[in-house]
Protein backbone atom coordinates (compact mmCIF):
# COMPACT_ATOMS: atom_id res chain seq x y z
CA UNK A 1 0.00 0.00 0.00
CA UNK A 2 1.23 3.52 -0.95
CA UNK A 3 2.25 5.50 2.34
CA UNK A 4 1.61 9.45 2.51
CA UNK A 5 4.59 11.14 3.77
CA UNK A 6 5.74 7.94 6.09
CA UNK A 7 2.51 7.60 7.42
CA UNK A 8 0.00 4.64 6.36
CA UNK A 9 -2.08 7.62 4.77
CA UNK A 10 -2.92 10.99 4.11
CA UNK A 11 -5.50 10.43 7.10
CA UNK A 12 -3.02 9.16 9.63
CA UNK A 13 -0.87 12.06 8.68
CA UNK A 14 -2.93 14.88 9.27
CA UNK A 15 -5.01 13.95 11.84
CA UNK A 16 -1.54 12.92 13.42
CA UNK A 17 0.12 16.56 12.59
CA UNK A 18 -3.00 18.57 13.48
CA UNK A 19 -3.87 16.98 16.47
CA UNK A 20 -0.98 14.61 18.18
CA UNK A 21 2.34 16.34 16.99
CA UNK A 22 4.36 17.42 20.07
CA UNK A 23 2.02 15.78 22.24
CA UNK A 24 3.45 15.19 25.63
CA UNK A 25 2.77 12.07 27.29
CA UNK A 26 2.21 12.20 30.49
CA UNK A 27 -0.33 10.04 31.51
CA UNK A 28 0.67 6.67 32.72
CA UNK A 29 0.16 3.98 30.21
CA UNK A 30 -0.09 0.27 30.88
CA UNK A 31 -1.20 -1.16 27.67
CA UNK A 32 -0.24 0.64 23.95
CA UNK A 33 -4.35 -0.62 22.97
CA UNK A 34 -5.42 1.23 25.47
CA UNK A 35 -3.44 4.58 24.53
CA UNK A 36 -4.26 4.27 21.03
CA UNK A 37 -7.87 3.66 22.53
CA UNK A 38 -7.61 6.57 24.28
CA UNK A 39 -6.25 9.30 21.51
CA UNK A 40 -8.79 7.80 19.03
CA UNK A 41 -11.68 9.17 21.61
CA UNK A 42 -9.62 12.38 22.13
CA UNK A 43 -9.91 12.75 17.98
CA UNK A 44 -13.77 11.97 18.01
CA UNK A 45 -14.24 14.61 20.83
CA UNK A 46 -11.98 17.08 18.87
CA UNK A 47 -14.37 17.10 15.80
CA UNK A 48 -17.65 17.42 17.64
CA UNK A 49 -15.80 20.75 19.21
CA UNK A 50 -15.99 19.22 22.57
CA UNK A 51 -19.73 18.10 22.38
CA UNK A 52 -20.40 21.77 20.61
CA UNK A 53 -21.12 20.17 17.28
CA UNK A 54 -24.30 17.27 17.51
CA UNK A 55 -22.64 14.08 16.94
CA UNK A 56 -25.80 13.57 14.08
CA UNK A 57 -24.89 16.48 12.42
CA UNK A 58 -23.60 16.22 8.33
CA UNK A 59 -20.32 18.27 9.36
CA UNK A 60 -19.61 15.17 12.59
CA UNK A 61 -20.24 12.46 10.04
CA UNK A 62 -18.64 13.33 7.28
CA UNK A 63 -15.44 13.63 9.53
CA UNK A 64 -16.43 10.56 11.03
CA UNK A 65 -15.56 8.63 8.12
CA UNK A 66 -12.27 10.56 7.31
CA UNK A 67 -10.79 9.27 10.98
CA UNK A 68 -11.97 6.02 10.55
CA UNK A 69 -9.54 5.37 8.16
CA UNK A 70 -6.31 6.37 10.53
CA UNK A 71 -4.27 3.98 11.72
CA UNK A 72 -4.22 4.91 15.38
CA UNK A 73 -1.85 2.29 16.16
CA UNK A 74 0.52 4.01 14.51
CA UNK A 75 0.07 7.29 15.89
CA UNK A 76 -0.14 5.97 19.51
CA UNK A 77 3.50 4.44 18.46
CA UNK A 78 5.32 7.51 17.24
CA UNK A 79 4.14 9.57 20.28
CA UNK A 80 5.23 6.64 22.90
CA UNK A 81 8.69 7.16 20.66
CA UNK A 82 9.25 10.68 20.59
CA UNK A 83 8.25 10.39 24.07
CA UNK A 84 11.72 8.24 25.21
CA UNK A 85 9.58 5.42 25.72
CA UNK A 86 9.03 1.88 24.05
CA UNK A 87 6.63 -0.90 23.99
CA UNK A 88 6.94 -4.12 25.07
CA UNK A 89 6.65 -7.01 23.20
CA UNK A 90 5.59 -9.21 25.32
CA UNK A 91 3.03 -7.35 27.42
CA UNK A 92 2.12 -4.42 25.50
CA UNK A 93 3.18 -2.08 27.84
CA UNK A 94 4.69 1.05 27.69
CA UNK A 95 8.24 1.92 29.22
CA UNK A 96 11.03 4.41 29.90
CA UNK A 97 13.80 3.82 27.30
CA UNK A 98 16.18 4.03 29.61
CA UNK A 99 14.34 0.77 31.33
CA UNK A 100 14.67 -1.18 27.73
CA UNK A 101 15.72 -4.84 27.66
CA UNK A 102 17.01 -6.43 24.59
CA UNK A 103 16.11 -10.44 24.21
CA UNK A 104 19.37 -11.90 24.20
CA UNK A 105 21.44 -10.74 20.61
CA UNK A 106 18.10 -9.81 19.39
CA UNK A 107 17.80 -6.35 19.53
CA UNK A 108 14.58 -5.91 17.50
CA UNK A 109 12.68 -7.63 20.69
CA UNK A 110 12.12 -5.06 23.19
CA UNK A 111 10.98 -5.98 26.31
CA UNK A 112 10.25 -4.60 29.81
CA UNK A 113 12.11 -6.11 32.80
CA UNK A 114 9.26 -8.79 33.92
CA UNK A 115 8.72 -10.22 30.47
CA UNK A 116 12.97 -10.38 30.09
CA UNK A 117 13.46 -11.94 33.27
CA UNK A 118 10.27 -14.47 32.53
CA UNK A 119 11.85 -14.74 28.92
CA UNK A 120 15.07 -15.57 30.61
CA UNK A 121 13.61 -18.49 32.90
CA UNK A 122 12.30 -20.28 29.93
ZN1 LIG B 1 6.60 -6.52 29.33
Amino acid sequence: MEKYNGWTNYETWRVNLELFDGYELEETITSIFDFQEYIKEFAYEAITSYGEIPEDSLAVSYASAFINAVNWYEIAESIVDSNDKFICEDCDGVFDKKDLHHYKYEPEIELCESCHDDRMEE
